[in-house]
């Protein structure tokens, strides 16, 4: 049978009973016992698993007994697997969750979802709100839909730390914020907490809607409740297609300044009595604001990063560190694109040109290291990360002639499949490019990252 790609997301098919087989690691207890990529795993001890979490729930002693359906001859067949301490049962699942991903039942008035072009791909769409996807991949859920058994499901398994969307305290202000179930989040995260759950919190934060008054109420709220061991506060983005935002605190320099001022006195109060300082503002409201970044001892070992909060810091202090441990490479770099008449060009979106324009400097001070920031078209408003770019845009606006250019593509605006959000592949904006007469890398956008696609593009 052909193996099946593993994915490290939620399917949004619905799936019969049980977890399909993706791979099968040879020797291992799975293979011993003639599982195949293919097959189905229906129950687990006799338990129908409907996710991961259920699945290790369950498997997670010496010995287990499982139902294995085979889709060759229809049959399903009981077996038996044995390991060693310390041995994985190697098989892997085509996707984390078994049973289909649970969708939202809010209406944000700050949905991003709600702000696509309208042709967006339909899986850019889906509005999940899955409270597994949280503990198994970081997703930030609300918890308005989830029931008492699944409550209880989260802390009987102990399922923690669990990434929780909160953006406001006040009854009124989280219904019109986010619908009608905004009462059940709250109710629901109060009985993880008080069941131990560790809770990363999240606010987007919507000028004049949740912000002075309220985002005061919030976070004396959250700092009443320890078990909330992180706070990430991040802007209200804004697409062209919204009815609703014309405009964000990357419009309003003081707006932002008095948020950055509003959280203070919390994060001095965390770092006296917790030594951490728990409240964190995204990147974006001290650019907005015209600051520079915290130290990164402020960050308190980055546990909201992917949510932006530290990525510019964590950047210039690996530009540093850069300069100081790989001076060669820099030089090496800086010396072959003079020697070969070539420029090289980081793609990034507009927020993060000036922060890669300082890399760019160490290597090449003529310029011949350089970025090119995208301008996002397609999304338009405030959006300007470099996570964002399409095909559409990247294609518009670099130049039709890229003869002596080598173009270093972010691997952020790909998709775990390799796709753009306007659904173009990786392969095929490299032959284009190529077409044009480039050289061409695709790179993690951070510092050392960056000398590494570089040093190879350029066969050093
Ligand atoms: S919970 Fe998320 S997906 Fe659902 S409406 Fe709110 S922002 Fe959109």
């Amino acid at each position: 049978m052909a193996e099946q790609k593993r994915a490290d997301y939620a399917s949004t098919r619905p799936q019969a009973t049980g977890a399909w087989v993706a791979s099968v690691e040879e020797g291992s207890p799975a293979w011993e016992a003639g599982i195949e990529p293919g097959m189905r795993v229906e129950r687990v001890n006799g338990v129908v698993p409907r996710d991961l979490i259920d699945w290790r729930w369950e498997a997670d002693g010496g010995t287990c007994e499982l139902e294995v359906f085979d889709p060759r001859d229809g049959t399903t067949t009981p077996c038996e697997l044995w390991r060693e301490p310390g041995q994985d049962w190697g098989v892997d699942f085509t996707d984390v969750l078994f049973d289909g991903i649970r969708t939202c039942v809010n209406a944000c008035q700050f949905c991003f979802m709600a702000m696509l072009p309208p042709e967006a791909r339909a899986t850019l769409t889906l509005r999940d709100d899955d409270y597994r996807l949280s503990f198994l991949q970081g997703n930030f859920v609300t918890l308005t839909n989830v029931s008492d058994e699944e409550a209880e499901r989260i802390v009987t398994c102990g399922l923690s730390p669990m990434n929780v969307s909160i953006h406001a305290i006040t009854p009124e202000v989280r219904r019109s914020l986010i619908g009608r179930h905004a009462d059940r989040g709250i109710e629901v995260l109060e009985r993880l907490l008080a069941g131990g759950v560790e809770v990363h919190a999240q606010i987007v934060l919507c000028p004049g809607i949740n912000d002075g008054d309220e985002l005061r109420a919030t976070l004396d709220w959250v700092e009443a409740r320890p078990g909330i061991t992180s706070l990430a506060i991040v802007p209200l983005g804004y697409t062209k297609h919204s009815r609703r935002f014309k405009s964000s605190y990357s419009d309003d320099p003081e707006a932002s300044r008095a948020v950055v001022r509003l959280l203070e006195p919390y994060q001095e109060r965390a770092r006296r009595t917790l030594g951490i300082t728990r409240f964190q503002l995204s990147d974006e409201f001290y650019v907005d604001a015209r600051l520079p970044v915290p130290p990164a001892e402020t960050y308190d070992g980055y546990p909201q990063f992917y949510d932006g909060i530290g990525m510019l810091r964590s950047f210039l202090d690996e530009t540093a560190l850069v300069a100081s441990e790989r001076a060669g490479d820099l030089a090496r770099i800086g010396a072959t694109l003079a020697e070969k008449d070539l420029v090289a060009e980081l793609v990034c979106g507009e927020a993060a040109r000036e922060t890669i324009d300082g890399l760019c400097a160490l290597a090449s001070p003529e310029g011949r290291l350089r970025t090119r920031a995208i301008r996002n078209d397609y999304f338009g408003g405030d959006v300007n990360v470099t996570g964002l770019i399409v095909s559409e845009d990247l294609l518009a606006q670099l130049p039709a002639d890229l003869a002596g250019t080598l173009v270093v593509l972010p691997e952020v605006m790909f998709n775990f499949d390799r796709l753009t959000l306007d659904g173009d592949s990786q392969g095929r904006i490299l032959e284009e490019l190529r077409r044009r007469g480039a050289l061409t890398a695709v790179s993690v956008p951070n510092p050392g990252d960056y000398l590494d696609a570089l040093l190879a593009a350029l066969d050093l």
